[in-house]
């Protein structure tokens, strides 16, 4: 680290911006939004025009004062910081005085005439994020600015503020600082900071008057919480903003064998990862047991997570843990995920409905052979319906045999797409004759099947015909 980010109070003077065009009017703003008084040295002689300022509100302009004057000999009293933009020679000749003055000094884009340089900011009012890069890449800032601006809520400056208001009185009645910490945490992390957080300001600010016994409310066992979060069918960026939160506040994740490494790998470092799923060989530890053990976990004061892939709600047995939870009292929340067709459906463009050829779309589970003869196929012939068929490997003959013996067309366009969103993922497109070959080229699972005339419309079904045309023409070119 060579430069030491440090946030300067603007309310303490004049800031001094030598400049013109475009590249003064962008630093301006930034000023002005961050409350400074600024003093505008336009270079070239030039006055600045009414132009120049467009945009600002009048309270703002009132800040902005024009200098008549050569910045290179003006009085610089009063002057805490040195900004220059668009400024050319006058800039490094500004970077030379102020520099022997002692003042700190930015010239836009001239690492070696600036004293400091401007990050990029994450501005949610009293929390602000500056992230710099030594001066080496604006875009790779600009990059963690939207992962930051991402993650965060988007009032948590009106947390801070909250806070803030509230510090000196709990200061006076916790005055030992490691119970005052926890004090504080507990708010943050409990009722009263959803709610600052979801817009109730003064039903947090009721909460927190209620707290009759400051210290006891410290040292009390927090109350946990079970999140059943849907971590999407591999691909980490298909993790909403939610998830992702839940999983950074995690105290222990419950997750299944569908979870990709790279989700986990987006857990808060210090969290404990039970693994509770089936895995290749293994039974995993039972439904049962999963659902003791988030409880349990809750109610020790943990915030749980419960990962599975896709949607917790779509063959996820989420609403059977949700009802263990409800039973046993533990307060949860429920985060939806990208459900392993809707993720198949964007990456290989199987449009799931189609104006006027597609209208409707079944998700159907057929684990086993067994599941398979449970299904009432004649409810899926109509030829405007996508089906998806979550667990359907193994029993891809009995799927396509229902299929045909109730009606459906051995034309019906279908997909087998495996490992969708991951780095490995593989499709194969035919008909619904070919489907259990199709299963067998894929290579492997997990893999969700998609029969229907909107097959036809995806991107492998596309190639494959260009292909056949290629060689069709090769052929009879022969
Ligand atoms: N809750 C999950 C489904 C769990 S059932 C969801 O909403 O997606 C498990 C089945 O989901 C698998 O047998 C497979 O059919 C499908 N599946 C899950 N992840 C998948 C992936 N990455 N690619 C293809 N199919 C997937």
């Amino acid at each position: 680290m060579r430069y030491l980010p440090v946030f300067l109070d603007l309310q303490t003077g004049l800031v001094a911006l030598v400049g013109q065009g475009e590249l003064a009017r962008a630093k301006l703003r930034v000023l002005v939004a961050a409350g400074a008084r600024i003093r505008w040295y336009a270079t070239q002689g030039e006055r600045q025009g009414e132009h120049d300022v467009r945009g600002l509100e009048p309270a703002q302009l009132a800040r902005i004062e024009f200098a008549k004057g050569d910045p290179l000999s003006a009085d610089l009293t009063g002057v805490v910081a040195v900004f220059c933009a668009g400024a050319g020679d006058v800039g490094v000749a500004m970077s030379v005085r102020a520099k022997s003055v002692g003042l700190p000094v930015n010239v836009m884009d001239d690492l070696a005439h600036s004293t400091f340089i401007f990050p990029a900011i994450v501005d949610r009012g009293d929390v602000v994020v500056a992230i710099g890069t030594g001066g080496t890449s604006p875009v790779v800032a600009r990059r963690v600015r939207e992962k930051i601006e991402a993650v965060l809520p988007a009032r948590i400056g009106d947390l801070a503020k909250f806070i803030g208001r509230f510090r000196k009185a709990i200061h006076a009645r916790i005055p030992e600082m490691p119970l005052r910490r926890r004090f504080w945490e507990r708010v943050i992390d409990g009722p009263i900071g959803a709610l600052v957080l979801s817009g109730h300001k003064d039903d947090a600010e009721a909460a927190l008057n209620k707290i009759a016994d400051a210290s006891a409310f410290a040292s009390g066992k927090t109350q946990g919480h079970v999140a059943l979060v849907g971590a999407g069918p591999g691909d980490p960026d298909l993790l909403t903003i939610k998830a992702l939160r839940a999983l950074q506040d995690a105290d222990v994740v419950f997750y299944d064998e569908l979870v990709s490494p790279e989700i986990l790998d987006r857990i808060r470092r210090d969290a404990s990862r039970v693994a509770v799923g089936r895995r290749v060989g293994k039974p995993g530890i039972g439904q049962e047991a999963i659902n003791e053990r988030m409880i349990a976990a809750a109610k020790s004061g943990q915030r749980a997570v419960r990962l599975k892939g896709g949607d917790a709600f779509v063959f996820g047995r989420g609403g059977e843990e949700v009802e263990a939870l409800r039973e046993a009292g533990v307060s949860y929340s429920i985060v939806p995920g990208i459900t392993a067709a809707v993720g198949a459906a964007a990456q290989f463009e199987v449009p799931l409905t189609f104006r006027r050829k597609a209208l409707r779309i079944t998700f159907l589970t057929a684990h086993k052979a067994g599941d398979a003869d449970l299904v009432d196929w004649s409810s899926l012939t109509d030829t405007q319906m996508t089906v998806a068929v979550y667990m359907g490997m193994t029993a891809a003959p009995s799927v396509r045999d229902g299929l045909l013996a109730a009606g459906r067309s051995r034309e019906t366009p279908v997909g087998v797409f495996a490992r969708v969103t991951r780095p490995d993922a593989k499709a194969a497109v035919g008909t619904l004759e070919q489907l259990p070959d199709l299963v067998a080229s894929v290579g492997g699972g997990p893999a969700i099947l998609i029969i229907g005339d909107v097959i036809a419309h995806s991107a492998p079904w596309r190639r494959q015909n260009l292909n056949l045309t290629l060689s069709d023409i090769l052929e009879a070119a022969q």
